[in-house]
């Protein structure tokens, strides 16, 4: 099946009068509407992701159940929704995915990756937060699995998001 990866930039139609959108650049590339005005800028798609860590100093990762990346260990978390602070999305992403209700988070960088879903490619911005996890987990039906790697032998090659995977290296590396 040809499946042609497109950029969400490549959008070719006005979503409010559907006239053809032409490219322009106001330091910054920008998709415009000639005919009723509408703009479109090509901003990142905010998301939160979390790095847990429980009592033994071991982290915790999930493997994806979903496109993108079926099968590539990721940080638990996802899309920021509206309304939503950072924090707010990382205790509904955890309560969701992985049945646990954490409060207390620290920063531990941010960074950007593309995510593909459906043909279309987006570019991500994402806050990443760290936890202390301990108790019980219940991974939701969207979690293939979840395991706990040891700092010294986490598998970044079989990780779904190289964006994320350096923001992991350069957290663990400063422990
Ligand atoms: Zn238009």
């Amino acid at each position: 099946m040809a499946n042609k990866k497109t950029d969400n930039f490549q959008f070719q139609f006005c979503p409010n009068c559907k006239f053809k959108l032409i490219e322009r650049d106001e330091g910054g590339k920008l998709l415009v509407c000639r005919k009723c005005g509408f703009h479109y800028y090509n901003n990142p798609v905010p998301c939160v992701a979390v790095i847990l860590i429980n009592k033994k100093g071991k982290l915790l990762f999930v493997v994806r159940k979903n496109e993108p990346k079926i099968g590539f260990y990721d940080l638990a978390g996802g899309f920021v929704e509206e309304g939503e602070s950072f924090e707010n999305a990382a205790k509904r992403e955890l309560k969701e995915e992985l049945g646990v209700s954490l409060e207390l988070f620290n920063y531990a960088g941010s960074t950007s990756d593309n995510y593909e879903f459906k043909g279309i490619i987006y570019k991500t911005v994402t806050v990443v937060l760290v936890a202390n996890i301990d108790g019980k987990i219940y991974p939701a039906d969207d979690v293939l699995s979840v395991s706990y790697f040891d700092k010294k032998n986490i598998p970044f090659e079989r990780f779904a998001f190289p964006g994320l995977s350096g923001v992991i290296k350069k957290y663990i590396g400063r422990r």
